[in-house]
């Protein structure tokens, strides 16, 4: 996914904002462990400070997750929001530079949008604060319904030993 700063980059001062629709970029489902749903629609704002382009992006992905807790699939909504800067120079990445350079009328975002999506990827996704999971004895889905099973003496134990070690 390409922003065009063919105009933004003529005049300091100038500011646009575009709006970019399309599939994902495929550096992005490899970032993310879950499938992505829907198609990308990603604001993004780009800023001409006189030197330097200021390219603002966010958005929100749908993805296809599994609770961590319950193991049901649900749909997880991850919110990314990404600000980075620009040059129009010629040269490849340099790491010891702190903006980015591009060459000509359109900024590739690809990467930078896998970045933005991947990192705000939670670890262990949980379908909602309160899910009661499932039960470690017999695996009913406790935000169906409850179980008979009881706490097992060493599960017992293992909650004393726990209010033993809490800090006051
Ligand atoms: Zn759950
Ligand atoms: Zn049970």
């Amino acid at each position: 996914m390409d922003v065009r700063v063919s105009d933004v980059k003529k005049w300091a001062g100038r500011e646009e904002v575009q709006e970019l629709d399309d599939a994902w970029p495929s550096l992005a489902q490899e970032r993310v462990d879950f499938p992505l749903l829907d198609s990308a629609h990603i604001e993004v704002k780009v800023r001409n400070t006189g030197g330097a382009l200021i390219v603002e992006f966010s958005g929100v992905a749908n993805v296809e997750a599994q609770c961590s807790r319950c193991l049901e699939e649900f749909v997880l909504p991850i919110s990314f929001r990404m600000t980075e800067e620009f040059r129009e120079e010629p040269g490849g990445d340099d790491p010891t530079l702190d903006y980015y350079r591009f060459v000509g009328d359109k900024i590739e975002l690809d990467r930078f949008i896998a970045d933005a999506v991947g990192v705000n990827v939670p670890l262990a996704p949980i379908c909602r604060e309160d899910c009661m999971g499932l039960c470690a004895q017999c695996g009913a889905n406790l935000n169906v319904s409850a179980c008979t099973c009881r706490p097992t003496l060493d599960e017992r134990w293992a909650v004393l030993e726990r209010l033993a070690h809490e800090p006051d």
